[in-house]
């Protein structure tokens, strides 16, 4: 059940990324507290809250495993390769019985159904195209792209077949578990209709998912058991080990446990035997025939269920899990304290860069006078963003928790923990012996992060980088001390060690990079960045939609500096928060000309992901637009997803002050990221950028076509409109067109 995160996963593909990370299924027998630390006589009332919230989690998680389905299977439905077998498209058929290969549009449609594979990686039982007499257009079994001659033609028989085709265009029908005839696999179904101008249903497309996928570890040995009850049979589907059975779904359920769930919508905590129990219901959606209530239960009797703890470090670690996830207890006392958001870090409750900032330049007054040495610790987690692409945001937040109550438990009372934004966390040592002393206290970070961190039952490793600067020796301002770090930091990321002092003298590259640093701040003010703005083309009718501005910096020696050399660098810094008010400040004035000459543009201006950390930002965005006395529906902001998973809660806040000030708001680089399906519907965004690198090999590479395909289809799905950038030549902007892709962007239109 551990899943390491290894570089063959990470390898996986650009397509597993999009949109969908492997989902809530994955967690569901996840050995959350087989023990939980707690010394002696924990109250009852305190385990019923621990089991339920176990419980209301799994549900919940299985609640949105079926809406992601849902999403996938309405995505799929909308693709221009299914919808080409509409009657009235002169697509051809499969052919009769006999032909070794299938036709062209039925082998794009079934490669189009391979595609789920990507989103479920082993867990897909059979996906086919269906037309409405039951004749399969194309079929995928486990992998396999069906040949003609194995296209069934009974599929009308099918217990999914007639209520989907009952269901208007939009649904997706959702059978209760089934075995698949041509697995013999018990499977999840979603199916949903694709219907002609008249509403008449003429086909659907259809997916299944095993059961069996569901299954982790159930570790019954002195844990919680999780299982499913289906209230329809009255049968436990899956539990532990436990077989699903060959006929029948699972073993017929506890008569006890069926009563409590007779007798109330939503039963409290139990007693069944010498069990404790919880039960939460799967959230049911329209259109989905299960039933399920999760039941977690543990053992009470044989001795206090908390006195079978033993030692071993799993179990701490997993005490430790199920504390700070559930209990929300892994905070110090100290920052418990810290009832003001502002200072502190909504996520892991530490203290903020705001509060860190204030305690450095406290120690530094009283270092200055007591004549001692304070020292910075900047650590940046190596594989985090790993974690956040490939598991999805909810793993990457537990994560970051999960370190955030390691470094806490590993420094003093008198030490600050803090927690910058991001994956990036600072130390603050406000008096250290010397040099030798601060290294050791890095490398007890180092040490902490080691072990592996177990997260809703996958472990995940990560490393930290640290960079480490001192006072008085690297500086003796607060912003020295921390640019010196960072600097540092950056060297160690840069491979040259886990733990790295800050040294201008030994070190050329951060010498350079300083330098870049201090001659980009003088470039503010010199007028030596510019901007220049490359057009958005509405692929329709070939008007300008809007321009989006790209920074360039003429630099005196060094001639054009792409943004790709100094826009990273100012990101590690504050710097690139004025950085980015000088380039909304540049485009602002530019678009106001426009106005001005008779032709409004949209202008586009690219955020770094500091901006929304920033609370201010919102404000000084409105601020500027007020000063170029530019309506904001002029303005355009584009974010990446990274940006915006960086901390989503943050970004969520700040994204709707924006959208409130009346501009408008895309998600760049679309495609490279890790983005949740339902996350992107909540945004308050009305623009996907699909990014250039799929794009420019569209033509080429026909994975980036699928995701190129399946973007605008998402995007559409969503409401959004769809924008690709990088087109550069011709024949790409008439696929794109083909593809219905709303506005382009490129060497070829600029
Ligand atoms: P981006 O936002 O994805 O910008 C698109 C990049 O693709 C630009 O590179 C643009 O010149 C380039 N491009 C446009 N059309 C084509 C094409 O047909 N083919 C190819 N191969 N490339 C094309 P640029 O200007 O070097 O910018 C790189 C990145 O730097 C941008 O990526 C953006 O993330 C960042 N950036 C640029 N200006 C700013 C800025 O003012 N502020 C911030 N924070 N970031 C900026
Ligand atoms: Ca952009
Ligand atoms: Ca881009």
């Amino acid at each position: 059940m551990s899943t390491q995160l290894t570089s063959d996963r990470r390898g996986r593909g650009r397509a597993l990324r999009l949109g969908t990370a492997a989902l809530g299924t994955t967690l569901l027998f996840a050995a959350v507290g087989s023990t939980v630390a707690a010394s002696h006589a924990a109250e009852l009332e305190d385990l019923d809250g621990k089991i339920s919230a176990v419980a209301s989690l799994t549900a919940a998680d299985l609640g949105e495993y079926y809406d992601r389905a849902r999403s996938i299977d309405l995505l799929l439905s909308r693709s221009t390769t299914f919808r080409r077998f509409a009657p009235g498209n002169d697509v051809q058929r499969p052919t009769a019985p006999g032909s070794l290969e299938l036709d062209p549009a039925a082998a794009e449609a079934a490669a189009s159904l391979a595609y789920l594979e990507e989103l479920y990686p082993g867990q897909i039982s059979e996906a086919c195209l269906i037309d409405s007499a039951g004749h399969e257009l194309a079929r995928v079994v486990r992998g396999v792209v069906a040949p003609p001659e194995e296209l069934s033609h009974e599929e009308a028989e099918a217990p999914f077949f007639a209520p989907t085709l009952a269901l208007p265009e939009g649904r997706v029908y959702q059978a209760a578990p089934y075995l698949s005839p041509d697995t013999g696999e018990w499977v999840i179904s979603n199916s949903t209709p694709m219907a002609d101008a008249a509403g008449r249903p003429w086909g659907l497309v259809h997916f299944e998912v095993t059961l069996e996928s569901f299954r982790r570890t159930g570790d019954a040995a002195d844990g919680f058991d999780i299982s499913i009850v289906d209230t329809r049979t009255g049968r436990v589907v899956l539990e532990g080990d436990r077989p699903l059975g060959t006929r029948e779904l699972g073993r017929p359920a506890d008569r006890a446990l069926l009563q409590l769930l007779a007798d109330a919508p939503a039963p409290a905590p139990a007693s069944i035997g010498d069990r404790r129990l919880a039960m939460a219901r799967v959230p049911v959606a329209e259109d989905n025939a299960t039933a399920w209530v999760v039941v977690v239960s543990t053992p009470t009797s044989a001795g206090a269920w908390w006195e079978s703890v033993g030692p071993a470090p799993v179990a701490t670690a997993l005490a430790a899990v199920l504390l700070l996830t559930f209990a929300g207890l892994n905070l110090r006392n100290s920052h418990r304290r810290l009832r003001d958001a502002s200072l502190s870090d909504e996520l892991t409750g530490l203290p903020n860069r705001r509060l860190l900032t204030d305690r450095l330049d406290q120690a530094l007054a009283l270092a200055r006078r007591g004549g001692h040495t304070s020292a910075i610790l900047l650590i940046d987690l190596d594989r985090f963003k790993e974690v956040n692409d490939t598991l999805g945001h909810q793993y990457g937040d537990e994560l970051l928790r999960a370190v955030a109550a390691r470094l806490g438990d590993a420094f003093r009372e008198s030490d600050t923990v803090a927690r910058l934004g991001g994956d990036e966390f600072a130390i603050l040592l406000p008096e250290v012996t010397d040099l030798a002393a601060a290294v050791h206290q890095a490398e007890r970070c180092v040490t902490a992060m080691q072990a592996p961190f177990v997260v809703r039952g996958f472990t995940l490793s990560v490393e930290a980088s640290v960079g480490l600067s001192l006072a008085p020796h690297h500086g003796d301002t607060a912003d020295a001390l921390m640019r010196a770090a960072d600097v540092a930091m950056y060297e160690a990321k840069a491979g040259k060690g886990r733990v790295v002092v800050y040294d201008p003298a030994l070190d050329g590259n951060s010498l350079s990079r300083l330098s870049l640093l201090g001659e980009l701040r003088h470039a503010l003010q010199s007028g030596e960045l510019v901007m220049h703005y490359q057009p958005k083309v509405d692929v329709a009718d070939g008007r300008v939609t809007g321009a989006e501005a790209l920074i360039r910096w003429q630099h005196p020696d060094r001639g054009m500096v792409p943004p790709a050399d100094f826009i990273p660098l100012a990101e590690g810094t504050s710097l690139i928060l004025p950085l980015t008010m000088h380039t909304l400040e540049l485009a602002l004035v530019r678009a106001r000309t426009w106005l001005d000459g008779g032709t409004p543009i949209q202008v586009a201006v690219n955020l770094s992901p500091r901006c929304l950390l920033e609370p201010d930002f919102p404000r000084q965005v409105a601020d500027a637009l007020d000063r170029c006395r530019l309506p904001a529906h002029l303005l355009r902001l584009e974010l990446t997803e990274s940006t915006i998973m960086a901390d989503p809660g943050r970004a969520l806040v700040s994204l709707t002050q924006l959208r409130a000030l009346g501009l408008s708001l895309s998600i760049d680089d679309f495609g490279t990221g890790y983005s949740s399906m339902s996350y992107l519907k909540r945004l308050p965004v009305d623009e996907l950028k699909i990014d250039r690198s799929f794009v420019m090999e569209m033509l080429s590479n026909n994975n980036d076509a699928v995701l190129v395909r399946s973007s605008i289809d998402l995007g559409h799905n969503l409401g959004l409109a769809v924008v690709a950038e990088g087109v550069e030549d011709e024949e790409t902007l008439a696929a794109l067109s083909a593809l219905g892709c709303d506005v382009a962007q490129g060497y070829h239109l600029a």
